[in-house]
């Protein structure tokens, strides 16, 4: 587990099925709410917060495609997804008094902002929450690997993936009682074990810009805060 340290920006990858809730499907509204007032108890600390949310809830490229449908255009779909997604976070977080900002990799500027990186930058200074939205703006890649590139180029100092797990594991832990949890994992062990703390691409990314990726559960009310204060359950993936 993390050793108790002051943060200054971070990055919050979840996925989008982390705000469906119980529905098997798109948007559970009190579930969104639920993780803005997570992200809100780690704002509060003055630490400035970086977020990509996923589209997995409502469409996955390669899902689409396996329908039959072209990759490039089931991408942009699951692309769309996610923003979505970021503008019901961004929704929830104003609901309750927070300024947020959306960012899009796919311009769409009556909805929300372009992406331009000394903006991004200014908006976290001033402690906005800046939501990363549209991926990477790429066919073939995952929210992962846009998660892992945007808090390079902001300079964040970690990235906090949030899942229904409380870390990493040798095996899947609702399937294998004995299956062991790692309290530090490195980049190389992840990508050769595939142990699916992110696709190969971001973790190889993570790795290059030296970002260490902290794996935690979301379900624990309260869990994000605890993790960034050094307690709490999780698995650090380093060098
Ligand atoms: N996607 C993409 N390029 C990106 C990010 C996402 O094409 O840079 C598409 C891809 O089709 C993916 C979908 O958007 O399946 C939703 O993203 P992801 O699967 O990463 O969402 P999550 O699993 O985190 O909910």
């Amino acid at each position: 587990t993390e050793t108790p340290r002051q943060y200054g920006r971070v990055m919050l990858k979840i996925s989008g099925e982390a705000l469906m809730g119980d529905q098997g499907y798109g948007l559970h509204p009190p579930t969104v709410a639920r993780i803005a007032s997570e992200v809100e108890a780690v704002q509060a600390m003055g630490v400035e917060v970086c977020m990509v949310i996923g589209g997995g809830n409502i469409f996955r490229g390669l899902q689409g495609s396996a329908q039959g449908m072209e990759r490039t255009t089931a991408d942009y779909m699951g692309m769309l997804a996610t923003v979505m997604n970021a503008l019901a976070m961004q929704s929830s977080l104003e609901a309750r008094g927070l300024h947020c900002r959306v960012i899009s990799a796919i311009r769409m500027d009556e909805v929300c902002e372009p992406y331009i990186r000394r903006r991004a930058i200014r908006h976290l200074e001033k402690k906005r929450i800046v939501i990363f939205a549209a991926g990477t703006g790429n066919p073939y890649f995952t929210t992962d690997t846009a998660a892992t590139l945007r808090a390079s180029e902001m300079n964040c100092e970690v990235i906090f993936k949030g899942t229904k797990v409380d870390g990493v594991y040798d095996k899947d832990p609702n399937k294998f009682p004995d299956a062991k949890r790692y309290e530090t994992v490195s980049y190389d062990e992840a990508l050769q074990k595939h142990l699916g703390v992110m696709d190969a691409s971001a973790i190889a990314l993570a790795r290059d810009n030296k970002l260490p990726i902290i794996v935690f559960s979301l379900d624990a009310p309260g869990g994000f805060r605890s993790i960034l204060e050094g307690r709490g359950i999780s698995t650090r993936v380093h060098n």
